[in-house]
């Protein structure tokens, strides 16, 4: 069965309540195709009011982070069962390169966190990637294949067919500089052969791995048609009308 493509806009540190309901009424129509899954990962103050702005339409939200205990004192994190799941959020981006390098967050803490994000419901787009000096050192597929056994350390088969993972090298990341086609979807297959070693084939074939780096309306098309590439995690390009015309590559 082909696999739907899933193209998520990671809004990052940008747009206050007012401004994330005027960017969800400007994109609405520019993104409405329901061939392809459309997620907006938003600031945790946007949740609620894009949650509301987006209500009938094919856009689903995500969170950019959560935390792995589920209420308690831990002062500023939020909870995946208490506030996402009841805000109505569909998706978590979980290990983005920005939370490992300025936030320290490790596998160990991915893999919590997807654990939990699966236990209440919440799809994991879990985010991997080298950096420009593992490329360079050859030693990229060996990062990744360790950023995504650990992240999936207890993950039934079952829950893995549902998940997404996010290929991001750290040296495409807001740099305009993109993969190209044939490095993004080299990584893309490596990992859903990690991912047929550690489960089986039918959960390789379902699992979604999307490319994220610097995407952009003019290079959406060719990654987006590789066979191992179910889409995209967009960062600066999906706070823009641009986001329009990667939902709608083809
Ligand atoms: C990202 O933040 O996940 C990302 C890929 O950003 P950009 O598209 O701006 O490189």
């Amino acid at each position: 069965m082909a696999r739907k493509k899933i193209i998520a806009g990671n809004w990052k540190m940008n747009k206050t309540p007012s401004e994330a309901v005027a960017l969800v009424e400007e994109l609405k129509p520019l993104v409405a195709n329901e061939d392809v899954d459309v997620v907006f990962c938003v600031p945790a103050i946007d949740i609620v009011p894009v949650v509301e702005a987006a209500k009938g339409t094919n856009i689903q939200v995500g969170a950019e982070n959560m935390y792995f205990e589920e209420s308690g004192a831990y002062t500023g994190e939020i909870s995946p069962p208490n506030m996402l799941v009841d805000a109505g959020v569909k998706y978590v981006v979980l290990g983005h390169s920005e939370r490992r390098e300025y936030f320290g967050e490790t596998n160990e803490d991915v893999n919590k966190k997807i654990l939990k994000a699966f236990e209440h419901g919440i799809t994991p787009i879990m985010c991997c990637g080298e950096t420009l000096q593992q490329r360079e050192q050859g030693v990229t597929m060996d990062f990744i294949r360790q950023q995504v056994k650990v992240g999936f350390q207890g993950v039934t088969a079952d829950q893995a067919k549902t998940a997404v993972i996010a290929y991001e090298p750290i040296w495409a990341i807001g740099t305009g500089k993109t993969a190209t086609t044939e490095q993004a979807e080299e990584v893309c297959a490596g990992i859903r052969a990690c991912i047929a070693e550690v489960y089986d084939e039918a959960t390789a074939e379902a699992i979604r791995i999307q490319y994220g780096g610097s995407v952009n309306a003019a290079t959406a098309p060719e990654l987006f048609a590789q066979a191992d590439i179910d889409g995209g995690l967009v960062g600066g390009a999906s706070l823009k009308a641009d986001f329009g015309k990667i939902v709608n590559y083809k």
